[in-house]
Formats: C-alpha cells, structure tokens, sequence
C-alpha cells in the first residue's frame, strides 16, 4: 500500500489533441474536510487507507492543492438528452484530476465532481450538493456489491458553503474512479461537429486503452462498436434484473465501457411496478424502468452514427455495417435477462415454459404490489422448504389463490432438475439480494449528515450494501420495505 505521493500517473487523456478537453483548475471548497473514506475503492489505487486522515490527503482531493502528477482537465462531450441533440456538454462540473496506474498495472481515472466551474459549465455553478454526492457515493458501491459495473467511490470532502438548488443547500465533491470516463457523447461530438481524425483518435484511444486485443484486427472500429454493444445490453439486463432504474440515461451518461455512470434520482424498485419513473422531471415516463431496454438501443444508435466515418469509406456500407451490429443488442439483452431471470428462479436448465413462467410471476407481483426484492429472496427459502411451506412467500401477493396456482407450477419445474434444495438455496441467495438501497435507506443517511453532520449512517450503509446478497445478523430491518413516510419520495433532478 502506498503514501498519496507515491501514486503513479499516467495521463494518457492529457496526451491527446486539445480538442478533447480543457485544462482547468478545481476551485476549492469553503470549510472542506473528509466526510467519508472508502477503503475499498483507495484499494483499487493501491492507495493505504490512513492516507485519508492525513491534511495533505484533504487538500489533494478537495481541489486546494495538486499532487505531483494531476493535470487536471474537464473532458468534452456533447449528448442526446431526452431525445435532443445538444451540441456542446463537457464536464460541467467534474474534473480528471489524472490517471492513476496501480501496481497490477490497471489504470483509474481520478475524477473530482462538484470541483467548480469549468468551460463547459454553461452558467452552472459547477457544484454537486451534499445530498446527490452521499447518493453516487453509496449506490455506486451498492452496484459494485451487487456484481454490476459501476464507477467506484473514493470519498466525499463536506463543506461549510452554500449552493443554491430548489432550496440552499450545502456543496460537497465526491471523488470517483472509473477505468475511463468516455462517453457515447465524446464520439458524438467529435461526429457532429465533422472532427473525424479525433474520431478516429478518440477510437483508437479507447481501443488501445480498454480493448487492446482489438488493435490488430480488420474492422477494428466495427468490432469496438460491437463490443460496446455486447457490454451495453448486459449491462441494462442486469439492470432490469435487479431493479434498478438510472433515471438520466441520455447518451452523455452512457459509459463507452459499459459501466453504470452518473448517479442522479435514480432509483431501486421498492414493489414491482414495470413503468417506474424515478425523475420526478420526466413528465413523459422516457426512462422509465420498463424503457431502459429501448433507451439503451436508441443510444447505442446514436453511437453507431457517430462512429459511422470509421466503418467504411462507402457511407451506404457503413450504415450496412452499423444496422447488422444493432441487431445483436436485442439479442444479448434478452439472452442476458433470461439467465439472470433463470438464476433468480434457481433454474440451472433451460425450458421452453421458463419465461412465460417467470413473466408470469412478474405479472402477479405488479398485480399485487409486491416488493421485487423481497418476494425474490422469499422464493429462495420456498424453494428449499417445497410447497407445503409457501405461506411466507405468498404473503407477498393479494391474491393468495392466484399465486398458489403459479407456485404449484414453479415447484413441478424445478422438482425436475433434481438439485439438492439447500444447495439451490445457497444459488438463489447469490442471485436475489437482501439488500439493496433503497430510497428511503439513502435518504436516512443523508438527513444524518446533511442535519447533524454525522455519516455514521453513509459508512453502514456503505458496508452493508458491499455484501447485498449475504445474511447480516442484526441488519434485518434494512431489508425492509418503505415505511410510510418515505413510500413516495420524489427525487429531484437537480443535484
Ligand atoms: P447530468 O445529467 O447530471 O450528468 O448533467 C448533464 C450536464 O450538465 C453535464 O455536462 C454536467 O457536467 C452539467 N452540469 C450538471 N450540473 C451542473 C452544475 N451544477 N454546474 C455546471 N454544470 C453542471
Ligand atoms: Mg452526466
């Protein structure tokens, strides 16, 4: 484990044109000290975790001073949001501090939001508030415990300022890593604006860094757009499989990694209801739980025309070439769902019957309001204890007599795979998570800190949801549903 000076950088971004970014200081923080310290995350770095008391460790993340090595930088990117070009995004209020190469020779961005301004903050203030930074905080490494790709969560840095959302609140930073902060919109942007030599710099940026195995083949940028194709739709299935809905899934927040990015009023299913809005600003219900699917194709298809220039001189071929790669998105998005679906039923076999059974489950828990995650971790104790003690899974549902019926069907499927019932047990623990945060958890820490300046609650929190599948003696109420006061918590767009 290393001392904060002893981190390796290696700003490959930095290197490339100056087309790709601004160069810009972070402006501190008024009153900034460490509110919470992942020693996980600082693992990543090979960073050792009692860097983070020292006051060199606050400075360096909160923007006051840099350590040898940053070249800190606001990327540019342009996007579809909600549905609408627009031209000109960048990092508003986020900054690369530098590129980290830890001893196994991978490499994490080192990214401050809520750094301050930056060129591309059109009129923002370049700050993230205290609430929204403990939610990327948290739901980046509940993504993480649950086995989804996610950028990670280094810390938060508090402060005394004032920043000014619907009502005063107070401005934080969270510092965030990921292998690469490259977005749909980066290539979008070199695209529309007609830049096609950083196009293709940009591709072979990400090829060399992420996907070198692809450097030497023919067609190296079709088989970049398939990749993130593949990454992409595995990525949204294991969303729609656990429950979670991104809430701003415009093409600027889409990772070129296939990593979930830019938490904002995302949010969990408490019960299973297909059209979630989690964005009280989406009127229209676009990226609604059950739209994700849809969204991620038309995203990938605002990739795939942008990347159109580097799949053949002969534009009507190219476009032949883009079409045949979106097609495999359904595909895989499907193939991947139904073998999450299947694990969280403890299914090891394939049926033809297996996914209108399963569809029909998911018809009965929208029928009946039943909490997603519950009514799936109770399926795993009745399909150790068989039929005949399917009582508390029922509870889940209204209509007892309906679900009994599908139960007694569920029970005959997976009679037939003769697999040890404990040993199926164990499986399904492992695909149906205890835990996961839910708003009302979120909110509880946050009024914690945000109140009474205590994050006691963030870390718990935080360690709780690092083993979302696992039994935790004396945790048992965090996996209960919403209480009242929360069931209709609204999250705001503004963060
Ligand atoms: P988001 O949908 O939150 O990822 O943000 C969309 C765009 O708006 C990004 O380019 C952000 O950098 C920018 N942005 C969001 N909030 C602010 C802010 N407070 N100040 C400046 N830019 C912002
Ligand atoms: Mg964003």
């Amino acid at each position: 484990m290393k001392a904060l000076e002893a981190l390796e950088f290696d700003n490959r971004y930095a290197r490339l044109p100056q087309a790709f970014f601004k160069q810009t200081a972070p402006t501190p923080l008024h009153g900034a000290f460490v509110a919470t310290f992942n020693a996980d995350a600082a693992a990543l770095l090979d960073l050792a975790p009692d860097e983070s008391v020292r006051a060199e460790f606050l400075a360096c993340m909160s923007g006051q001073r840099l350590l040898p090595g940053m070249e800190p930088l606001a990327m540019c990117y342009a996007g579809h949001q909600f549905g609408t070009y627009v031209a000109r995004l960048g990092d508003g209020r986020a900054l690369l501090l530098g590129q980290v190469r830890n001893d196994a020779g991978q490499s994490w961005d080192l990214h401050l939001k809520g750094g301050g301004p930056t060129p591309y903050s059109r009129g923002g203030d370049g700050r993230a508030v205290l609430r929204s930074t403990i939610r990327e905080y948290l739901c980046s490494e509940a993504m993480h415990g649950l086995g989804i790709a996610s950028s990670r969560a280094l810390c938060i840095i508090g402060s005394d300022e004032e920043v000014y959302r619907e009502q005063i609140e107070t401005g934080a930073m969270l510092v965030r890593l990921a292998p690469s902060h490259v977005r749909f919109g980066s290539f979008e942007y070199f695209y529309h604006t007609e830049q096609f030599d950083h196009l293709q710099r940009l591709a072979d940026h990400v090829i060399d860094d992420h996907f070198p195995q692809l450097q030497s083949r023919q067609g190296k940028y079709l088989a970049l757009l398939g990749e993130v194709i593949r990454r992409t739709a595995a990525l949204i299935a294991h969303w729609q499989a656990v429950g979670f809905a991104h809430g701003v899934l415009n093409t600027d927040n889409m990772s070129i990694l296939g990593l979930t990015l830019d938490y904002g009023p995302f949010g969990f299913l408490d019960r299973y209801q297909p059209g979630f809005v989690c964005n009280h600003s989406d009127h229209q219900g676009r990226y609604a739980f059950d739209q994700q699917p849809n969204v991620g194709l038309f995203n990938l298809s605002c990739l795939a025309q942008a990347m159109l220039p580097l799949l053949s001189d002969e534009p009507a071929h190219a476009v032949e070439q883009a079409k045949d790669q979106l097609q495999t998105y359904e595909t895989t998005l499907a193939d991947e769902y139904a073998q999450l679906m299947r694990a969280k039923l403890g299914l090891q076999s394939s049926e033809s019957g297996d996914q209108a059974l399963c569809a029909e489950l998911l018809q009965h828990m929208a029928d009946d309001d039943a909490d997603y995650t519950l009514t799936f971790r109770a399926l795993a104790e009745l399909s150790a204890a068989g039929e005949s003690s399917a009582a508390p899974f029922c509870e889940h549902f209204r209509r007892h007599d309906a679900i009994h019926g599908w139960t007694r069907r569920y029970v005959e499927r997976f009679r037939r795979e003769n697999a040890d019932p404990t040993e199926r047990r164990a499986r399904m623990q492992c695909a149906n998570p205890k835990y996961i945060l839910r708003n009302h958890l979120a909110e509880t820490a946050i009024r914690a800190a945000v109140d009474h300046g205590d994050f006691s609650e963030v870390e718990r929190l935080r360690a709780l949801l690092t083993r979302p599948y696992d039994e935790q003696p004396g945790m048992q109420h965090y996996a209960a549903p919403p209480p009242d006061w929360a069931r209709h918590i609204a999250v705001s767009c503004s963060s």
